[in-house]
């Protein structure tokens, strides 16, 4: 199947149902007005010239536009470019010219971005750029005019002529670990995988899922909008970009039976002052995905925010994105701690980073993934794609995990992030999750920092509780003193207000890394 002939189902089973709701303004969308409004976009498109195959980026927060954008391309079976709403011009050239952007989708501003100032200002140097679509103004609603006078039947004819394998997206990754890679995934990547999700949390059509995390993000546009519509579910968008309260507020007022978010997001939801104020009372699953969780949080999430059934998935843009999931029946252990088992179609294996052999269970390797949702490769970067996928298709994730006797994989980190200090892995979950049970700590990350002595020596940045008074190196000492191998006691404390970030909630070592040591010296 592909992703428009899939949308266009749940439009005919579902057509009176709502599809889409944007908090920030209001605008719902039933099943039957939404196909509609996808349809005028892709005939609009059309009408430019867009075709299959050709890239159409889309650089904007989380409208309802963005949603439209997303089917509509699929229908012409174009190539969606999802631009990351934080980058500035130089970010936006790179993207626009290594994805060969003809034609782009934005919004002209939000908060203190100015799209369309940035757009202008690169446009000269994106020779392939011919056309530049704005959201929020008049040539938005040409365009969805031209569509609307155009003829629905000919996108059934465009529908019979793409292929599941097509490419649909090329996604970049997060950034957590260095610059952004386009990965390139088809309809069969994306369609399964958000099918497979929205399977295994139990949506059905009167399922409410609110989606504070970002849409150019696979969490957002396939665990989000692609399990919704193959589930008949509805998606609620509680605002632009990530805002606690608003994400609160809309999960009361909209009777959410789900909510998705990365671990900062769900501990920001649960500190918000105004807590205790919102009726949280429709939720009954959601997702946590994207870092390691704290065990604490997910207690809290399943605790006070009511998510008994609350998944926490595992995954990288590379495959689309899930690769494992924890199931409403496993052990409230096993649903806290582990990221759960491989996926339906999925293969998983551990193995030692330097012979590629598969570990015995319970030990530490590099975790690797196979299956219908290994994308396509990196966009026009075959070194890249050679050095992920092997000959055999795995994927190497660049994750460490261990897989216990049952097949539950618990990841320890990301390879480029264990410390090794005087011989000895240190791997910074472990110490994280000691000290984020510190009454004190709200939130803490481990690094490790260049040492003379031992190579490198451990750091931990905490951001403290709200009057709590700020936790010292010696304190630490004190409180790990006796419970923690002395290896793993972090020699340096960093107490900040935030952590340095991606837009997807993800916080970023290697930057942490940079300004620790710059710290130190
Ligand atoms: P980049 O590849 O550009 O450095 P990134 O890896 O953060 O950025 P994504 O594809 O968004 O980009 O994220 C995938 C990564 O997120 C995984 O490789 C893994 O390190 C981490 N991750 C995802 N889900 C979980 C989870 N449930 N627990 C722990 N880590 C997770
Ligand atoms: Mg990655």
């Amino acid at each position: 199947d592909t992703v428009g002939g899939n949308f266009d189902r749940a439009a005919l089973a579902h057509p009176d149902r709502e599809a889409l709701v944007e908090c920030a303004t209001g605008r719902r969308w039933t099943y039957a007005r939404l196909a509609a409004d996808v349809d005028a976009v892709a005939l609009g498109l059309r009408a430019k010239g867009i075709g299959r195959g050709d890239r159409v980026g889309i650089w904007a927060p989380n409208l309802a536009e963005w949603t439209l954008t997303q089917y509509a391309t699929a229908k012409l079976g174009a190539i969606l470019v999802t631009v990351n709403p934080a980058y500035r011009s130089h970010e936006l050239e790179y993207v626009l010219n290594q994805a060969g952007v003809c034609l782009l989708v934005a919004a002209s501003r939000f908060k203190s971005s100015d799209y369309a100032g940035m757009i202008a200002e690169v446009r000269p140097r994106c020779p392939e750029l011919a056309d530049v679509v704005l959201v929020d103004g008049p040539d938005w609603d040409e365009l969805l005019m031209t569509g609307r006078q155009g003829d629905r039947a000919v996108l059934a004819e465009i529908a019979r002529e793409l292929d599941p394998e097509d490419p649909i997206n090329i996604q970049y990754t997060s950034g957590t670990t260095g610059f952004p890679k386009g990965a390139t995934l088809s309809h069969r990547n994306i369609l399964n995988n958000g099918y497979f999700v929205g399977e295994l949390c139990g949506y059905t059509e009167q399922d409410r899922i609110c989606i504070p995390v970002p849409f150019y993000h696979c969490f957002g546009m396939v665990m989000g909008n692609l399990a919704a519509t193959s589930h008949g579910a509805c998606t609620v968008i509680p605002a632009p970009a990530f805002d606690a309260a608003a994400t609160l507020a809309a999960v009361a007022a909209e009777q959410c039976t789900s909510l998705y978010g990365v671990p900062t997001m769900f501990i920001a939801e649960l500190a918000d002052p105004r807590f205790d104020q919102y009726d949280l009372g429709s939720l009954r699953t959601g997702i946590m995905a994207g870092a390691p969780c704290p065990i604490e949080v997910m207690k809290d999430v399943i605790g006070r925010m009511g998510m008994t059934e609350v998944s926490i998935c595992y995954g990288m843009t590379e495959t689309s994105p899930v690769s494992t999931q924890t199931r409403a029946d496993d052990s409230v252990e096993r649903r806290v701690s582990t990221v759960g088992r491989v996926g339906p179609h999925l293969e998983v294996k551990v193995v030692d980073p330097a012979t590629g052999e598969t570990v015995p269970r319970g030990e530490t390797g590099e975790l690797c993934t196979r299956g219908y949702s290994v994308m396509l490769g990196y966009w026009a970067q075959p070194e890249q794609t050679a050095e992920a996928i092997d000959a055999d298709r795995w994927m190497h994730t660049g994750d460490l995990a261990v897989m216990d006797q049952d097949g539950y994989l618990s990841i320890t980190g990301r390879s480029k992030d264990m410390v090794i200090r005087g011989g000895e892995n240190v791997y910074p979950r472990e110490i994280e999750e000691f000290l984020y049970a510190h009454p004190d700590v709200l939130d803490v990350q481990v690094i490790g920092v260049p040492d003379e002595k031992y190579g490198e020596e451990l750091m931990a940045w905490v951001r403290m509780r709200e009057g709590a008074r700020p936790l010292t190196a010696e304190a630490v000492r004190e409180y790990c003193a006796g419970r923690l191998a002395h290896f793993k006691i972090p020699r340096y404390v960093h107490v900040v207000d935030e952590f340095p970030m991606t837009v997807t909630g993800k916080i970023r070592k290697v930057e942490m890394r940079e300004r620790a040591t710059r710290l130190l010296n």
